[in-house]
């Protein structure tokens, strides 16, 4: 019996328990302490973003980016339906509604040009989600946010190490989140960070993460004791987590290169079914270079997809889809939205299948996920195939 394969296995590049005792022996474990600092200036080096805040999870990054641009109840923010709570969470927590963007098919990101019909007198800001570490068409929503003066806030928790005409995502937002969570490219269990590329946003982001207060102003002698001065919470992660996470980032280039490896892989040997219309591969515009953060494949249909994760379940493959819309979700439905109002988001989620995808998955059991999706996909009758597309396309 071959083993079976998982979805996702977290990957230790090397130093990271070296690193987490380096830090326990310096004797301070709590936050802003010397890995913390050397995360910051190698991503903020490395990315070309003005300002990078450790956060301990992309979540709590987006958390501080809403109470930064000052959102609050009877504000609008716009973001695609098709991503992860978080990114809407954020936003709704304060009091803000969401307001959800269908997506472009090609890349699953917000589609915009179907953007500026939504922004009105109550929009505050823009998320743009950069799924897969496919940025989205960033020129034009910046040239859109500037025309009616609202905030970009990029969630770019898939983003890390990913570029836009050769500048990173999470660089070209005012503000910016990454993640580290054990299922993106760089982790360290639970992370994130905030970037900040617009300098306004600095003092009072540091304020923020510290619980209010102005420790981090107090820690570099700019004030003489540090006291409760805005609101805030508790944002700062541990030395023991950014003492992992420094091993990872330092290991940036060889992360990078294994996952490549493994995407070109599945892309070359599934092309030839996406050539006979059985699937459809991931598509990167021009102009954008993708991190290789997921391999996705899409099928015909719901019927096919739910085929599709049956068969690879009964022979030990762990694929999995996402996302359930968040417009058809309890919360979606409280603010309003119906099944029907994002078709091309409906139509994407339903059609989706992500294939396992990790640094150390070896060759062979790759060679054997891509030979389950081709026996199920290949045996399928061509005349339901075109039954049920014909269906779903109307
Ligand atoms: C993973 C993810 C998040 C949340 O990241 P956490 O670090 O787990 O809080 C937010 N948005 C998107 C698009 C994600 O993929």
């Amino acid at each position: 019996m071959p083993a079976k394969i998982p979805f996702n296995k977290p990957f230790i590049a090397g130093k990271e328990l070296y690193y987490v005792a380096q830090a326990v022996t310096l004797g301070n474990i709590s936050g802003d302490g010397y890995f913390t600092e050397q995360c910051c200036r190698l991503l903020e080096d490395e990315f070309g973003i003005h300002r990078v805040l450790l956060t301990p999870s992309c979540t709590a990054a987006l958390e501080m980016a809403a109470m930064l641009c000052g959102v609050g109840p009877g504000d609008e923010v716009i973001m695609p339906s098709f991503t992860f709570v978080s990114t809407a969470n954020a936003f709704a927590r304060l009091g803000a509604k969401p307001v959800f963007v269908d997506i472009r098919p090609d890349t699953m990101n917000l589609d915009e040009t179907r953007l500026a019909a939504h922004i009105g007198p109550a929009t505050k800001a823009i998320v743009p989600v950069h799924y897969a570490g496919v940025a989205c068409e960033m020129n034009r929503i910046t040239e859109i946010a500037k025309e009616h003066r609202v905030e970009v806030i990029e969630d770019a928790a898939q983003g890390v190490n990913a570029f836009y005409e050769g500048r990173s995502l999470g660089s070209l937002g005012a503000l910016g989140a990454y993640s580290f969570h054990e299922t993106k490219n760089y982790i360290c269990g639970e992370g994130g960070a905030l970037c900040i590329n617009d300098e306004q946003y600095v003092q009072r982001a540091e304020i923020i993460r510290e619980k209010g207060t102005n420790r981090s102003q107090f820690f570099r002698g700019q004030v003489d004791k540090y006291t409760w001065v805005d609101i805030g919470s508790s944002y700062v992660p541990s030395e023991i987590v950014s003492a992992f996470l420094f091993a990872q980032l330092e290991m940036l280039e060889t992360i990078a290169t294994r996952r490549r490896q493994i995407y070109e892989v599945y892309y070359e040997r599934l092309e030839p079914l996406a050539r006979s219309g059985l699937l459809r591969l991931p598509f990167v515009p021009p102009g954008c270079q993708t991190n290789y953060h997921m391999f996705y494949i899409l099928v015909d249909d719901l019927e096919t997809r739910d085929g599709l994760m049956q068969h690879l379940r009964e022979h030990d493959i762990s694929a999995v889809f996402h996302y359930v819309p968040l417009h058809t979700s309890p919360m979606g439905h409280r603010f309003g939205y119906h099944e029907g109002d994002l078709p091309v988001t409906e139509a994407m989620s339903d059609r989706l299948v992500r294939l396992p995808f990790y640094y150390e998955m070896r060759d062979e059991d790759q060679q054997r996920v891509i030979l389950e999706v081709r026996r199920f996909l290949e045996t399928r009758t061509p005349r339901s195939r075109s039954t049920s597309r014909a269906v779903r396309e109307k």
